[in-house]
């Protein structure tokens, strides 16, 4: 017994090993791209961001984008976020990589709304980079250097921001709103949702995360829950969009319930700036209101 114990212990060991050697070789690789990314400026070494449309179901048009960063590696294989944002979050390198994203956004932003498009382009900012303090200076100087309309851009923050140093938050989004630029809360419902939250903070826009949306078929909780956002956004006067709409049935369901602004799958996945073009031939675009 105490040799098969030991044969589990080594072999499990090992197996362990090898798994953790795996992750790091991963991690380190990630690490050196984003450490090129960020010493070559200009160059994004493979970091680009594609953009998934957010949609006015009612009067069928684009009112905006999101952007969401992707990696492309040497062997042209794309690389979600979820693979390297928090390695970039832990090890700082978010910072220059979010300025990186960022300004890929708003040069994009900016050819949008110079060629009669101008559609809303959201970014989505980390805990880290909020709590940077040089954060409202590299936004606004962002910004400014692309001469994108301010009020095209919006910043997407999550409600790990908010918890933080409420206080601080407060004042740093109000900031920002002053600026010009728009900021909505995503992933809502999913952290630690304080209703206080959404009395206290000026937002422009909620986003309900897809986690209810996608079982709100079959899943009478989620719909409660949804239906209680909707209504709750309806009462606070807030601008709401569904994440997450896969199919015709949940573009349907949330429609009745009053949520006409859908990103998702059903509508399209997020694509490069180019096919982006193509869709606001197809649907037509609006700008969203400077106030
Ligand atoms: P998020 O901001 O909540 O973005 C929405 C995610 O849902 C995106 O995943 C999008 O591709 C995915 N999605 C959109 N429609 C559907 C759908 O119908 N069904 C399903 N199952 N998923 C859908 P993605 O691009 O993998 O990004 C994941 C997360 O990584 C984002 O969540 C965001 O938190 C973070 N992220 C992405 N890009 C950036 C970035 O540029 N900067 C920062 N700081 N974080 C980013
Ligand atoms: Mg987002
Ligand atoms: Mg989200
Ligand atoms: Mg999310």
């Amino acid at each position: 017994h105490a040799d098969a114990a030991m044969f589990t212990a080594k072999r499990n060991g090992r197996n362990r090993y090898q798994f953790y050697s795996k992750e790091i070789e991963a991690r380190l690789l990630i690490k050196k791209h984003l450490e090129n990314a960020v010493a070559n400026q200009g160059e994004n070494h493979g970091f680009e961001v594609h953009y998934q449309p957010k949609i006015d179901v009612i009067h069928n048009r684009i009112i905006g984008v999101e952007a969401l960063v992707r990696w492309r590696n040497q062997d042209n294989k794309i690389i979600n976020p979820i693979q390297f944002i928090p390695l970039a979050e832990e090890t700082g390198l978010i910072i220059p990589l979010g300025e990186l994203i960022l300004k890929q956004a708003c040069e994009q932003a900016y050819q949008w709304e110079t060629s009669g498009h101008g559609i809303g382009v959201a970014v989505n900012i980390s805990l880290v980079q909020f709590e940077h303090k040089d954060f409202f200076n590299t936004v606004t100087q962002i910004i400014e250097q692309s001469k994108i309309s301010p009020h095209l851009i919006e910043l997407e923050i999550t409600e790990s921001v908010l918890a933080k140093d409420t206080e601080k938050a407060r004042k740093l989004i109000l900031k920002l709103q002053e600026f010009g630029v728009k900021v909505a809360l995503d992933d809502f419902g999913t952290g630690y949702s304080s209703l206080a939250y959404i009395k206290d903070f000026t937002f422009d826009v909620l986003k309900i995360d897809q986690s209810f949306v996608k079982n709100t078929l079959e899943n009478k909780k989620d719909q409660a829950i949804i239906f209680a956002i909707i209504q709750m956004a309806k009462g606070l006067d807030l601008k709401l969009v569904a994440e997450g709409v896969e199919t015709k049935e949940h573009s349907d369901f949330l429609l009745n319930l009053g949520c006409n602004v859908m990103q998702g799958y059903y509508y399209s996945k997020p694509v490069i700036a180019k096919e982006i073009d193509k869709l606001l031939q197809e649907f037509s675009a609006v700008a969203p209101a400077k106030n």
